[in-house]
């Protein structure tokens, strides 16, 4: 006996999860270590404590305990903006005509605008309890810096945000949201730090890159006193914090005893898809259920299905420790056309390793296809969606025509990681004509590749 399902799915706060599913736990194949990119040895819980906070660093480190406590403290902020609600998105089904039952999780409700404030306020809260003064970051579109100014100024703790160059002229209003939350912004490349000054003068001129940002980050966290480093994605501990994604979703379907066929996110770093999938993913693992995963990239820049599975550095300054991971080479940059975000070089080594070992997919799709699903999305079900959120949106419209041929009646759910307020040049591009889709050859990819260290491990 099914129950009618509502539009929206929510959870009542005693169903809210109270610990977040620490994946690694089961996986069979843990994702490799990072290493200290000096001694090229698995980077320590000391060397670890030195970048993040203590608590954040054992995090990173746990592939044990499968179920870590959410302290109350950030119980209590969730609740200012969770749960996150499950919409079951009639009105796009029937536009397409499709018996797929298609649902997405929504993350954009809170000003940040994205799920990143899932772990920013984790990572503010636990920099807090250690005494810190205050954290250093790197934005590019703008989503990350946001949210954490927006955890630090609940936690009262300083925000620096480095934010990509370009990002910082072309999207002025993030720049003063952050303001807004007390964060002070700097355009990166800056004259601040050594990293900076050097990129500068080998590049002058330069728009920045989300590798640089991260370099000169990391780096005033390390001669800051009272100060560490904190990172939006890629890393095992933001995609814990994320699973609380992926644990609504699961609490929200069990509660109408529906059970999800294939699952889809779009892929940056990692984190809402490795969130959104996790508890699912271990359901699986443990041969408990089986799934689709679909991880979907733009094609302008394809770590998953078109990268190396490596060791490789995380930012351009080759400063940070080396993740295995898949990656196109730390200086790998997206064709500069590119405006749908998900433009990092490498992906989260935990979801590497289930691409590798075959428990998850991955595709790539265009940036004018993925705007024209946006568009398509927005008119039947009312949100205006992110860029970087469309490409799970495009993917999901192809799975339910798919199902339209077959006439199987499959549930498809998938993250609708944002909206896209702030993306409304991109969107003019498209309304204009004047996006174009780019593919790059294996020439690009080349140079790239080249720059991944060869390590004889
Ligand atoms: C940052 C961001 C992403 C991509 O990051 P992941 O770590 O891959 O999740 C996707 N959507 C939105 C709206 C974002 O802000």
């Amino acid at each position: 006996m099914s129950k009618e399902i509502p539009y929206k799915i929510y959870l009542e706060e005693s169903e809210m999860p109270k610990q977040w599913y620490n994946l690694r736990a089961d996986m069979k194949n843990k994702p490799a270590p990072l290493l200290n990119p000096e001694t090229l040895q698995p980077m320590t819980k000391e060397e670890l404590s030195a970048i993040f906070c203590e608590e954040l660093a054992a995090q990173e480190l746990d592939e044990t305990n499968p179920y870590i406590d959410i302290p109350q403290e950030i119980a209590d902020f969730y609740k200012m903006y969770r749960p996150a609600p499950l919409v079951r998105a009639y009105c796009l089904e029937k536009k397409l005509q499709t018996p797929a039952k298609i649902y997405y999780k929504f993350e954009g409700n809170n000003t940040s605008g994205s799920h990143k404030l899932n772990s920013a306020i984790a990572q503010a809260y636990y920099a807090k309890k250690q005494g810190l003064k205050g954290v250093t970051t790197e934005t590019g579109a703008g989503q990350w810096g946001t949210a954490l100014s927006m955890a630090c100024s609940y936690f009262e703790l300083d925000c620096k945000v480095y934010m990509v160059k370009l990002s910082y002229e072309q999207k002025p209003f993030r720049r003063e949201v952050m303001r807004t939350y007390g964060a002070s912004v700097t355009p990166s490349p800056s004259m601040e730090t050594k990293v900076g000054r050097k990129i500068l003068a080998d590049h002058p001129g330069t728009g920045g890159s989300l590798g640089c940002a991260i370099s000169e980050a990391v780096e005033k966290a390390s001669e800051t006193e009272g100060y560490r480093y904190v990172l939006g994605s890629v890393l095992n501990q933001v995609m814990l914090h994320q699973t609380i994604i992926g644990l609504e979703t699961k609490a929200a379907l069990d509660k109408y005893d529906v059970t999800p066929d294939i699952i889809i996110g779009c892929a940056g770093g990692g984190s809402n898809l490795g969130g959104l999938i996790a508890p699912f993913m271990g359901e699986k693992i443990r041969g408990e259920k089986d799934y689709r995963f679909i991880a979907v990239e733009p094609a302008t820049c394809p770590s998953l299905t078109r990268g190396k599975f490596a060791y490789d550095y995380c930012d351009t300054g080759m400063v940070c420790p080396l993740a295995k991971m898949y990656t196109l080479g730390s200086n790998y940059m997206p064709a500069p056309t590119h405006a749908g975000g998900l433009r990092y070089h490498g992906m989260s080594p935990i979801l590497s390793q289930l691409y590798a070992d075959g428990l998850m997919e991955a595709v790539t799709v265009n940036q004018t296809e993925v705007f024209a699903a946006a568009e398509e999305f927005a008119r039947v079900e009312g949100i205006l969606p992110a860029p970087e959120s469309s490409h799970a949106i495009k993917v999901a419209i192809d799975e339910a025509m798919k199902c339209k041929e077959t006439g199987e009646e499959k549930t498809i759910v998938f993250g609708l990681t944002g909206t896209g307020y702030f993306d409304m040049f991109a969107y003019e591009r498209f309304h204009d004509g004047k996006m174009v889709d780019y593919v790059p050859t294996e020439e690009d990819l080349a140079k790239g590749f080249a720059r991944i260290p060869k390590l004889d491990l």
